[in-house]
């Protein structure tokens, strides 16, 4: 039994701000005082200070390396979140440019973004999975793409409904443009067949207040300079991240976070091959369920990272969900537009997390069924 005092962690499939790895928050622990070698905390210390400075180049640079960023690349931390970037990506790419910006709507984020960029130009959206209750991606032959666009935007994962491109979409010539903000880090891609990837990090690479964006060397030289300072993307880049003081504790964690995957558990092929693993044990529950739960999303489209489905009513929803917290499983509501079930199992989610989910799943059934 889990009660509001308890300091005991539960299993927190949050779907944002989400779990971060143990020994992350126990470092964090353990310097927050002291950061080694400084004298003050983290957060006490100058933005501009070598040590800071230090942390910040080791976080975009241990990015680097996870992601294999190809040189002609800038890695940026921001803040404002992904809902800054809804406006600064068509600011900065799509503001007085002759050519639509193709957007492609595959869940509530991309509706978001999509409403955002129409307020900068034309924009023309290639396809939409709003009628179909955003339950499958499209195939490349249900695109309306158009020729010479500015970008192409997607989002790689959509966090509420649970859908998620599998791999790197090859299908558009003009630059593509992603959200990444909750499968960030949790897979290799081709940071190559991208103009720009941005994510806040909350979900799946630190603290909330960072948001990292990567973008091309190419659509970087896009942004006028009539734009406000801090809404253009060349002035953080020609100050290195500094253009006003960062979100430095969040830089921190994110380093930290970014180490982790690094040393910890090997980079991000092997972080897959742990996320596939992990979200198979699930699915494979609701597969084998007859019926019992009922995933959100066609089979081939389902997310590694959110794994929502629903049971046969709303009150089986809820007892399955009252029952899961007092055992430990915690946030596992559904996001209110898809109610059910939402389990959020990112990279620090740890398999035993996911196998305690599973197996109450099963016992749940049994119980129930
Ligand atoms: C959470 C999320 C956002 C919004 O992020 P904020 O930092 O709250 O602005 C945008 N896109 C996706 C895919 C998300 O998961």
């Amino acid at each position: 039994m889990v009660t509001q005092t308890a300091t005991v962690r539960i299993f927190n499939f949050s779907a944002g701000p989400a779990v971060l790895p143990l020994p992350v928050l126990e470092q964090i622990r353990d310097e927050i005082v002291c950061l080694p070698g400084c004298g003050a905390s983290v957060m006490e210390i100058s933005h501009r200070s070598k040590q800071f400075k230090a942390i910040q180049s080791e976080a975009a640079e241990t990015l680097a390396r996870l992601l294999s960023v190809p040189a002609g690349y800038q890695i940026l931390f921001l803040q404002g979140g992904s809902r800054l970037q809804f406006s600064m990506i068509p600011m900065n790419l799509l503001r007085g440019s002759e050519a639509a910006a193709d957007y492609i709507t595959t869940g509530s984020w991309g509706a978001k973004a999509i409403t955002e960029a129409r307020r900068e130009g034309s924009v023309n959206e290639a396809w939409s999975g709003k009628d179909g209750g955003f339950r499958s991606l499209p195939t490349e032959a249900d695109l309306e793409l158009t020729a010479g666009a500015a970008y192409t935007y997607i989002t790689s994962n959509e966090t509420i409904q649970g859908v998620q491109f599998a791999d790197d979409p090859a299908w558009s010539d003009s630059p593509l443009v992603c959200d990444c903000s909750s499968d960030f880090l949790s897979r290799p891609i081709d940071v190559s067949r991208y103009g720009l990837i941005y994510a806040c990090a909350q979900k799946n690479a630190g603290p909330a207040g960072v948001t990292a964006v990567i973008i091309s060397d190419d659509l970087l030289q896009r942004s006028s300079a009539d734009l406000p300072g801090y809404l253009n993307y060349r002035e953080h880049a020609d100050a290195d991240s500094m253009y006003n003081t960062p979100p430095t504790f969040a830089v921190y964690v994110l380093g930290l976070v970014a180490k982790w995957l690094r040393d910890d558990v090997g980079g991000l092929a092997a972080m897959q091959e742990r996320n596939r693993e992990k979200a198979r044990l699930l699915y494979d529950v609701i597969d084998a369920s007859e019926g019992f739960y009922e995933g959100h999303v066609a089979r081939a489209d389902r997310s590694l990272m959110n794994v929502t489905f629903r049971l046969s009513s709303d009150e089986l929803d809820a007892k399955f969900l009252d029952e899961a917290s007092r055992q430990g499983l915690g946030s596992l509501a559904g996001h209110r537009s898809v109610k059910g079930v939402r389990a959020s199992i990112y990279n620090a989610m740890p398999r035993p997390g996911v196998v305690a989910l599973r197996d109450f799943m099963r016992d749940f059934i049994a119980a129930n069924g």
